[in-house]
């Protein structure tokens, strides 16, 4: 019998990230997407990519659903603080790009009017208690709302980037830790580490 990969569920996540907030149920949605558009059924690895534009909680849930991290180097992450994710499999060469198309307050207009009062000096209990309440329905509806409404979906082309390399090391001149030869830099004349080229 065949047996299908099992995707993690939310609670992995939240296990990982250490708590329930809607920018790990985007990432949940927006990560299961990804692998059932693009597995080939076999446990997804290596030849996954995830392209990421932000560094939001949603991260962690990419991490976990999808396989991708950073240490491995099939987590590629790009500072434009756009929820954007595009994911490729480097093995079919299928590449979806999702963006998230509506914004939490549209989805639970409560939410954004309960997290201003919670944050506000005069907040009370009853007011912190609103917001997780709020917070709680959010996030229920980012889990159950239909993928489509949630995000645009976009099938795209891309380049496959070449796998994680791994440069020699060398020393550096003035704190002697070892240091990848790609991230050294030239310090009158010496070979040094990042953080002494900025002392
Ligand atoms: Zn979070
Ligand atoms: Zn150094």
């Amino acid at each position: 019998m065949k047996k299908s990969k099992q995707l993690p569920n939310y609670q992995d996540v939240t296990k990982f990230h250490g708590h329930e907030c809607p920018g790990t149920a985007i990432g949940y949605r927006a990560g299961e997407i990804a692998v059932k558009e693009l597995s080939t059924g076999r446990a997804v690895d290596e030849e996954f990519l995830a392209i990421v534009e932000n560094d939001s909680c949603s991260l962690d849930a990419i991490q976990v659903v999808t396989g991708c991290t950073m240490g491995k180097g099939n987590l590629i992450f790009k500072d434009h603080g756009k929820q954007v994710y595009t994911f490729m499999n480097r093995k079919t060469g299928g590449a979806i790009r999702i963006s998230l198309k509506i914004d939490l307050g549209t989805i639970n207009p409560q939410f954004s009017e309960a997290r201003l009062k919670a944050s506000s000096n005069t907040a009370d209990e009853l007011d912190k208690k609103e917001f997780e309440k709020q917070k709680d329905i959010l996030n229920k509806k980012v889990l159950e709302m239909p993928a489509e409404k949630l995000f645009k979906i976009e099938k795209v082309k891309l380049e496959t980037p070449e796998k994680a390399s791994i440069y020699p090391s060398v020393k550096c001149a003035e704190c002697g830790e070892l240091v990848s030869e790609h991230r050294a830099r030239v310090k009158e004349g010496q070979i040094v580490c990042i953080p002494c080229f900025e002392e």
